[in-house]
Order: C-alpha cells, then sequence, then structure tokens
C-alpha cells in the first residue's frame, strides 16, 4: 500500500540525474571532478536520493546551502565529502566537525574563533576542512581584496584545528549572452590564484564552475564543477536553453488526478473572488493541488496542466488544497491523471514555461513544492522509493 493518501505526487527520474552527471563528466575536462549541489533539498526533489544517484554516476562531493543540510545527508549515511557553500555561525563549528562537514570561510577572524572553538573541545582526530570564499564580483559572500585574501589565508595556515581544502568564487552572470562579467570575474580569481601561489603556497581544490559556466566555460573546470540546475535537467537560464550546448533530461514531473468534475448547464462562478464565470458546456474539474503545496497562487487564471496530451487553463484562483482547470475536450473524468510540470503524450508543460507565468527562474518553480508532496522514485520507470514528508513514523 502506498504510504500517503492524496492524488498528487512528484516523480523524480533517477535516471535523469544520472544522464545529467554523466553529460557534464563528458563535457567537463577529464581531471575535473562534480560537486553535486542539492542544497533546497536538492531543489525540490530529494536531497538524499539525488545525491546517491549524482554520487552513484560519478559525481564525488556534495554542496549544500548551510550545515542542517549537510546533517541530513550525514544521517541518511552518505560519507562523501559535503561542503556547505554559505555562511555557518561559530556556534555550529564543533557541529560540523563532529559530522565531519567542510565549511566556507572569508574572515580572518571567524578562523581564528573556529581554531580556538575546536582547539577547546575535545581533540578529535582530524581536522576541520575549510574552503576559502573570493568574491570576485558576486557581492555576496567572500574576501574582495588580494591583501585581505593573504590575511585570510595566513589565518587558516595557522590554525590548528582547521585544514585549507578548498579555495573558490561564484559567477554572477555566466547564463547570460554577455560574458564580459563572468570573464572579468575568471580572470579575478586567476589574480587571486596568482597571488597565493606566488607566495608559495600549494594551492587545495580550485573551483568557481555553477551550472552555467560548466556548460559555456568547461575549460573552466579546475578541480571541480559545482552542479545545481543542471543535474535536475534545467537549463540555467532561457539563454542556454536556446542555445543547446548540452543536452538535459529534466528529472521532475508534478501529477495529480482529477477529484471533481462538473460540466455548466448554466453559467457558474469559480473560486474565491468568481474571477472566472464558467459559460454553458463549459467543463471545469477541480485538481487537490493547491498554493500550500507550492503550486503557486500565481498560477490563478493563467497557470496550464496538461489532461489526455492536451493543455488545459487553470480557471480562477488557486486556492490552498484545490484548482480548477477548463477541459475543453469534455472529456474528463474523476480519477483522470493530470500532469502540472512535466510531460503528458506528446504535450509538455515545462517548469521553464511555468517560471516564464510566475514572472520567476526555472530554480524557484521545484524549490517550492514542500513536504505535502510525497516524492516518487522511478529508475528505469519502476518506483523504487516513495517518500512522504509529513506523517512522521
Ligand atoms: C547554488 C550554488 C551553486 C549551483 O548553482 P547552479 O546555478 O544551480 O548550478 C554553485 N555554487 C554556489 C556557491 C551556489 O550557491
Amino acid at each position: 500500500m502506498k504510504p500517503y493518501c492524496r492524488d498528487t505526487w512528484v516523480e523524480v527520474n533517477l535516471d535523469a540525474i544520472s544522464a545529467n552527471v554523466r553529460t557534464f563528466r563528458a563535457h567537463t575536462p577529464k581531471q575535473t571532478g562534480i560537486m553535486a549541489v542539492v542544497k533546497a533539498d536538492g531543489y525540490g526533489h530529494g536531497s538524499v536520493q539525488v545525491a546517491r544517484e549524482a554520487i552513484a554516476a560519478g559525481a564525488d562531493t556534495l554542496g549544500v546551502a548551510m550545515l542542517d543540510e549537510a546533517i541530513v545527508l550525514r544521517k541518511a549515511g552518505i560519507t562523501e565529502p559535503v561542503l556547505v557553500l554559505g555562511y555557518t555561525p561559530l556556534d555550529s563549528v564543533e557541529k560540523a566537525h563532529r559530522w565531519d562537514v567542510e565549511l566556507t570561510a572569508y574572515q580572518a577572524d571567524w578562523i581564528r574563533e573556529a581554531d580556538r572553538l575546536l582547539l577547546q573541545s575535545e581533540n578529535p582526530a582530524k581536522p576541520l576542512g575549510i574552503h576559502l570564499k573570493a568574491d570576485t564580483g558576486m557581492g555576496r559572500i567572500g574576501v574582495r581584496e588580494i591583501p585581505e585574501l593573504l590575511e585570510v589565508t595566513e589565518a587558516l595556515a595557522a590554525a590548528k584545528r582547521l585544514a585549507w581544502t578548498g579555495i573558490f568564487t561564484h559567477f554572477a552572470c555566466a547564463d547570460e549572452p554577455d560574458t564580459s562579467h563572468v570573464k572579468a570575474q575568471h580572470e579575478r580569481f586567476q589574480e587571486m590564484l596568482a597571488a597565493l601561489r606566488e607566495i608559495g603556497y600549494q594551492l587545495p581544490l580550485v573551483h568557481c564552475c555553477n551550472s552555467a559556466a560548466a556548460i559555456v566555460f568547461p575549460e573552466w573546470g579546475y578541480d571541480t564543477i559545482r552542479l545545481g540546475i543542471s543535474l535536475y535537467g534545467l537549463y540555467p537560464s532561457p539563454y542556454l536553453k536556446e542555445r543547446q550546448d548540452i543536452q538535459l533530461v529534466p528529472a521532475l514531473s508534478l501529477k495529480t488526478r482529477i477529484a471533481h468534475v462538473k460540466t455548466a448547464a448554466e453559467p457558474f462562478t469559480v473560486s474565491y473572488g468568481a474571477t472566472y464565470t464558467a459559460q454553458p458546456g463549459e467543463q471545469v474539474a477541480t485538481l487537490p493541488i493547491g498554493y500550500a503545496d507550492g503550486f503557486s497562487r500565481a498560477f490563478s487564471n493563467r497557470g496550464i496542466v496538461l489532461h489526455n496530451g492536451m493543455r488545459a487553463p487553470v480557471v480562477g484562483r488557486v486556492c490552498m488544497d484545490q484548482t480548477m482547470v477548463r477541459i475543453d475536450q469534455g472529456n474528463a473524468r474523476v480519477g483522470d491523471e493530470v500532469v502540472l510540470y512535466g510531460k503528458q503524450g506528446t504535450e509538455e508543460f515545462s517548469l521553464d514555461e511555468a517560471a516564464a507565468i510566475l514572472g520567476t527562474i526555472n530554480y524557484e518553480v521545484p524549490c517550492m513544492l514542500n513536504a505535502r508532496v510525497p516524492r516518487i522514485y522511478l529508475r528505469n520507470y519502476e518506483c523504487v522509493e516513495i517518500c512522504q514528508g509529513i506523517v512522521k513514523g
């Protein structure tokens, strides 16, 4: 029996994840590793399942945004190196060490204090791995100037309980037609690396490419790329999708089943605010999904779903738990499968199209899908795992 009680679910095609990893393996230099970025619960796909699949397909390390996400991976028994890409508060440094999770650092004071905290704790065998972050033009976190970089590196070299295991930067505009900004960032990164080498530092793991940069500048792979959005089969921007430098396979579909069908005899209004009026003869189907699942209310009177391989528009406002659609073929029946994101027959409604309607980027669309929606994992079109998030135990 399935361990959840609703007719709305996400399907994650694990074969797509592994195909995308292999595609980047072939696209980047041989010596370049792949860090599978599985932050935000694997961009909504499920971090543990995606991490395992990516590792099996050839990724060698994992990246997350925060320590809690790393601990989820460790608790699932994943032993590959995990790097926290964002800021970690000092009071969590010991925990990172205990779970063998590498951290990102860019402030000399933070490094000195982290080292002091670890020196005080019971004497662990292995030092905590630290990747230094260089801000070469993202303006988010990282050291910006070379003297600052040297100071931070010195603090790290002097630390007894910290090991310098990586140095990286992050690009702001790698997905755009104009490459001037990303090229300036890469040049700045090279200057920083050169300044460190000049002093005699042996550089640890060097990395700078997100998905977009890995697609456009695979020769900048250094020791690893950090593969996020394209691991999931999505292009980092409509521009890169159009360019088709690389063939990706989207991993996620969102599906539901019709809960109710009615055909208007007289005009009737649909949903809160009565913003849509069904005309006589129109068929309206009710879907058991709403904005509390992460199916945005901004789809009200604008969204598209697939039924019987045809497009059907969302009518009226998306409710918290239910959404109405108009079925122009008039052939809807209770229990029919409806695809909200993905393919049905020869028709497709992609996360890219959904993002365009919502006025956002494809990254945000699967991230919105929350624990109320069960995840079903497929390999070779067969269900291999079901993960439902709200009924514990
Ligand atoms: C999220 C993130 C990535 C992955 O970026 P994509 O565009 O999804 O490939 C890489 N590096 C850092 C620092 C990130 O925060």
